[in-house]
C-alpha cells in the first residue's frame, strides 16, 4: 500500500519500524472546531460536560461500592505533578518550558486510564436501564442503585467487551460491582495476571487466539445475538470516548491551582499514549474544546503498532492495518498493541491533533526506569510512551521547524509539557521488576543499581 498524503520517506520509516515524528497538516488553529463542517462526529463540549455530570451523579454510589474511593467521595482522579528532576534526566532545559506528569497510572480501582472511559460507559448503561425502570430520576440519590431492585435488574443484563487487558479490567470490575454479568474477551497477548484478577472478581474471561482486533470481533459477534447484552465497542464507542474527555475539566482546575496559564503566550503540549485512539482522542478533544487552540496534543505509539499514524496519513476512505506495512504489532506495551485505529477517534482528531510520534520498546523501558528514579512514578511500559515526546519535538530539526512555523518557538520558556502516564497501579511486583531490569540494562546500569527498584516501589 502507498501513502500519497505523506512524503515517501515517512512510509519508509514506518515500514522499517524506526522512530518517526509526524505533524498534522490539517491541524486547525480555530477554537473550538466542533462547529466546523469537517467534523462528522458532531460531538461538542456539551457532550463532555454531560459525561462529567454523569460521573458526578454516580460518585456517591462509587464511594459505597469501592472502599478505596471513600477518601475522594467517589471521584476517580489523578494528580498533576511537577517533575523537574525527570525533566533534567530527559535532557530538557528550563528554556524548553516545564515538564509535568498527569498520573493516570495511579487511577484507583482500574489502575489505568481506562477507568475514565470504561467506567463511564458502564455507568451510562446502568443509568439508562435504571431510568427506564423508574428506579431513579436524574438528580435523585443514585446510591439506591447499589441494592435491591436495581441489583436484581442489572443481574438480568450482561456487559461484554473485547480487550488486550486494561479495558477489560475496567469494564469487568465496574460491571460486576454493579451486579451485571460481565464477560471479557481477551486476546492471546493479554497478560495472565489481568485474566486471573478478573476471574477472581467473578468476571467471565473468554480467551481468543490472535490479536486485539480478533478479540473485539469475537465479542461483538457474540453480543449481537443477545438482546440483554451491552457490548462496549472500543473501536466505535462515543460513550467511552466522552468518558475520557471528561478528564479535561479536572486538568483545567489542576493547571489553574498550579498557576500554569494556557494561552497564546503560554502554550500547553500534551503527550498521550495511543492504542486504538479512544483514550487519547477523548482527552485531546476535551482539552481542545475546553482550553482552546493553544493546547497541542501529540499521540505516542509503538514502532510496531503505529495504527493511528497510519490512519491519519491514509487516503480518505481507507482503514489500513499495521500488518499491511509489514509490521508485527508485537510490543511489550500491551495497552497500545492495536493494528487498526478507531475511525471515530481519527475523525475527531483530523483537525485537532498536532502530531504523532513512534517509540521503540527499548526506549519505553528506559523511560519507565527514569520515571521511577527521578519522579518515583511506578508505571507500566505502555504508560512510558509519552516521555519521548518533548525531546522529539524540541530536539529535532523537524520539530524546531514546526514550532517556528506555528509561532511557538519564542513562547517555549513559558510553556507546559504534560506527559500522560496511563497505567501501572495494578502491575504485579514481579512483572514490574522485570521491566525495571530491562530498562536498566538499556541505560547501561545493569548490575550497578539493581537494588534501587526495591526502594522506590515502596509506597511513599
Ligand atoms: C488502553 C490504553 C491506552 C490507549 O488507549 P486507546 O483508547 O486504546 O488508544 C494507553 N495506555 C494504557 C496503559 C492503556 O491501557
Amino acid at each position: 500500500m502507498t501513502l500519497p498524503a505523506s512524503p515517501a520517506h515517512l512510509e519508509g520509516q514506518i515500514r522499517q519500524a524506526r522512530p518517526t515524528l509526524w505533524f498534522n497538516p490539517d491541524l486547525s488553529r480555530q477554537a473550538p472546531t466542533s462547529s466546523t463542517a469537517h467534523d462528522p462526529t458532531r460531538l461538542d463540549l456539551s457532550d463532555t460536560l454531560a459525561a462529567a455530570a454523569r460521573l458526578g451523579r454516580f460518585a456517591g454510589l462509587l464511594a459505597d461500592l469501592f472502599p478505596e474511593l471513600r477518601a475522594s467521595t467517589g471521584a476517580i482522579e489523578s494528580d498533576l505533578v511537577a517533575t523537574p528532576r525527570l525533566q533534567a534526566a530527559l535532557g530538557l532545559s528550563r528554556e524548553h518550558g516545564e515538564l509535568w506528569v498527569k498520573t493516570d497510572h495511579s487511577l484507583p480501582v482500574a489502575g489505568s486510564i481506562k477507568a475514565r472511559g470504561g467506567f463511564h460507559e458502564v455507568l451510562q448503561h446502568a443509568e439508562a436501564l435504571a431510568l427506564q425502570a423508574g428506579l431513579v430520576d436524574i438528580g435523585s440519590d443514585y446510591r439506591v442503585l447499589g441494592h435491591g431492585a436495581a441489583r436484581a435488574l442489572f443481574a438480568q443484563h450482561q456487559v461484554a467487551v473485547g480487550s488486550t487487558g486494561n479495558l477489560g479490567m475496567s469494564i469487568g470490575v465496574m460491571a460486576s460491582a454493579l451486579g451485571f454479568k460481565a464477560v471479557v474477551h481477551m486476546s492471546a497477548d493479554a497478560k495472565a495476571w489481568k485474566r486471573d484478577r478478573l476471574r477472581q472478581r467473578g468476571v467471565e474471561v473468554v480467551e481468543h487466539l490472535g490479536d486485539y482486533e480478533k478479540a473485539v470481533a469475537a465479542g461483538r459477534a457474540q453480543a449481537a445475538g443477545n438482546p440483554l447484552c451491552h457490548f462496549v465497542d472500543d473501536e466505535r464507542s462515543e460513550s467511552l470516548l466522552l468518558g475520557y474527555s471528561a478528564a479535561a475539566l479536572p486538568l483545567q482546575a489542576q493547571l489553574r491551582e498550579q498557576g500554569r496559564v494556557v494561552d497564546a503566550e503560554h502554550p500547553l503540549f500534551v503527550y498521550l499514549p495511543c492504542g486504538v485512539g479512544g483514550a487519547p482522542a477523548g482527552i485531546a478533544f476535551g482539552l481542545r474544546e475546553r482550553l482552546g487552540p493553544h493546547v497541542h496534543c501529540f499521540f505516542a505509539e509503538p514502532v510496531q503498532s503505529p495504527c493511528f499514524l497510519l490512519q491519519m496519513v491514509a487516503p480518505s476512505g481507507k482503514h489500513p492495518s499495521v500488518y499491511e506495512l509489514g509490521l508485527s504489532n508485537q510490543t511489550e506495551a500491551d495497552g497500545l498493541a492495536v493494528p487498526r485505529a478507531s475511525l471515530l477517534a481519527a475523525a475527531l482528531m483530523r483537525q485537532r491533533l498536532s502530531g504523532v510520534f513512534t517509540v521503540t520498546d527499548d526506549t519505553l523501558f528506559e523511560h519507565l526506569v527514569l520515571a521511577l528514579d527521578h519522579a518515583d512514578l511506578r508505571i507500566e511500559p505502555s504508560a512510558a510512551a509519552g516521555f519521548s515526546g518533548p525531546g522529539r519535538l524540541l530536539g529535532s530539526t523537524a520539530g524546531q521547524a514546526w514550532l517556528a512555523q506555528q509561532g511557538l518557538l519564542e513562547h517555549l520558556p513559558n510553556s507546559t509539557h504534560i506527559v500522560w502516564t496511563t497505567g501501572g497501579l495494578l502491575l504485579p511486583e514481579m512483572d514490574y521488576s522485570r521491566c525495571v531490569q530491562r530498562g536498566r540494562l538499556g541505560l547501561g546500569q545493569g548490575q550497578l543499581q539493581a537494588g534501587r527498584s526495591v526502594r522506590a516501589t515502596q509506597p511513599a
